[in-house]
């Protein structure tokens, strides 16, 4: 049996300061995704307790919250912020036994989480307004005030590092919060929101309602008492959660995934591309919004990087999040199933290679890295986002074929460019597009600091970085006539 030696009871919603019980009193069962075993149960939250959460985040914006300086709004994150430092052995053990996440990468989350907080709580009492020159007898300023109760819904996939770039801005600006986390992966976002609770975050600012997106979700998206919803998930879900939120004419933030390419010349430093090239496809087993899923290579290195890809794909390691190695399982029988099946759509497609199972327990979500080579751009495994640990190998024969097949999905998150060729680096940096776009990189080591989101089909608004701050908060202007 899995011991997760949690220090609360996952069974309760946290509301208000106080862990509660479901209102309706359901559960759902929690798996250890490396073997599939039944570990626990976590709280069903309804849309009842959606209400009192929403009604606990209304109350403390009119409560200490709402007086509190932006400095001391700071202090408190910061606080939290080395909290969480202090528990990144139980956060990375709890993230890797909920979410499949070999340790290295659920430290690398917990870390994430502990910097988000210390960022934002830096960033709380810098968010300028603006002196605008006017007519004569007039000083007209800005004003950037906090939207209110905010709803974040968070996938499962990155918990930490989601709820730090979104609560974390979220509460530098003076919003409050209601997070609805991911039924599969909710263990974590409790676990935080009892250290906010302890490092002094007044009751009510942050409150945690685990339950089915069906249920606490939707309920969340169409309250009327949110003034922001902030999403990440699903293209499907996103719409839905547009949708809902459009009813209230309230504003929303998607980050919905991509197809993210990872574009090669014939010039490129390939020693220094290579781990980006594959660690970029098998990273949290390619449940990664940003993973890059399509590697395009000019034609004269094309068998070379393929090959050179094929040899390290051989070697990847496959087994439980304890053991550490390269590659853990999926989230959940259902994602295994969902990648299977893209798998399936192979057909013809040549197999380079295939990362090798070690000591995965049966009954464990496991899928092995696969790498495809010649594969049309139009092909579904060109188009779809797979979200598992796949790559495809497409070849390009000049810069303008490379930037339309790089360009050639519904997506546009990141991607990246390697040459040696300054000119073509800013023609490419400019022609992409995506949110986020890397020079001889790939995710410039995921920095808090640094804008991110979609364009197209990966979604609206920006997450990350002091950009995010302009988007938790709401503008006011205020025209003062004097004579
Ligand atoms: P999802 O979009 O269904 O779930 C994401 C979050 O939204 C979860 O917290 C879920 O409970 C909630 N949710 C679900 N239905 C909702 C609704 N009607 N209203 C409000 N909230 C709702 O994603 P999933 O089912 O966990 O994964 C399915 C696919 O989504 C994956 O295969 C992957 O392609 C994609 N995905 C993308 C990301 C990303 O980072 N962009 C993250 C997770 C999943």
């Amino acid at each position: 049996m899995t011991d997760l030696a949690l220090w609360f009871d996952p069974s309760k919603c946290l509301i208000n300061g106080e862990w509660v019980a479901p209102i309706k009193g359901g559960t759902l069962p929690l798996y250890d995704p490396s073997n599939g075993a039944e570990i626990g149960s976590i709280a069903r939250g309804t849309a009842e307790d959606i209400d009192a959460a929403v009604a606990a985040a209304e109350a403390a914006r009119s409560g200490p919250w709402g007086r509190m300086s932006a400095a001391e709004r700071g202090r408190i994150l910061m606080r939290l912020g080395r909290m969480v430092e202090e528990r990144v052995d139980d956060l990375t053990r709890i993230e890797a036994i909920d979410v499949g996440k070999p340790l290295k990468q659920a430290r690398a989350d917990a870390v994430a989480l502990a910097r988000y907080c210390e960022f934002y709580g830096g960033a709380a009492d810098k968010l300028l307004g603006e002196t605008i020159p006017y007519l004569d007898g007039y000083t007209v300023y800005t004003l950037r005030e906090p939207h209110g109760v905010t709803g974040h819904i968070v996938p499962w996939n990155y918990p930490m590092q989601i709820i730090g770039r979104s609560v974390g801005a979220a509460l530098a600006t003076g919003n409050t919060c209601v997070l609805k986390p991911a039924e599969d992966a909710c263990l974590t976002a409790l676990a935080f929101a009892d250290m906010a609770k302890a490092a002094g975050l007044p009751d009510g600012v942050l409150n945690v309602v685990p339950g089915l997106g069906a249920e606490a979700g939707a309920a969340l998206t169409a309250h009327p008492g949110v003034h922001h919803i902030s999403f990440t998930g699903s293209v499907g879900t996103g719409i839905m959660v547009q949708e809902a939120a459009a009813k209230n004419v309230v504003p929303v933030t998607l980050e919905l995934g991509g197809k993210s390419p990872q574009v090669v010349f014939g010039d490129a430093d390939l020693e220094r591309a290579l781990p980006f090239l594959v660690n970029a496809g098998i990273q949290n087993a390619g449940q990664t919004c940003s993973a890059s899923s399509r590697i395009l290579v000019h034609r004269s290195v094309h068998d070379e990087v393929l090959e050179r890809m094929a040899a390290r794909y051989g070697a990847l390691q496959v087994g439980p999040a304890m053991a550490d190695l390269d590659v853990g399982p999926l989230i959940s029988a259902k994602q295994q199933g969902l990648v299977s099946g893209f798998l399936g759509m192979a057909g013809d497609l040549e197999t380079a290679a295939q990362g090798v199972l070690r000591d995965a327990p049966n009954g464990g979500y496991y899928v092995r890295p696969t790498l495809l080579a010649g594969v049309k751009p139009h092909h579904p495994l060109a188009q779809k986002e797979i979200f598992g640990p796949v790559q495809v190998v497409i070849p390009f024969d000049d810069e303008d074929e490379a930037v339309a097949i790089a360009n050639g999905t519904d997506y546009g998150l990141v991607a990246s460019v390697w040459t040696q060729d300054g000119g073509r680096q800013m023609r490419l940096a400019r022609a992409i597009c995506a949110g986020q776009v890397f020079l001889n990189n790939y995710g410039a080591g995921g920095g808090v600091e640094l804008p991110f989101g979609g364009r197209g089909k990966s979604g609206h608004g920006r997450e990350k970085g002091f950009e995010a701050m302009y988007g938790f908060t709401t503008l006011k202007t205020v025209a003062a006539w004097h004579g």
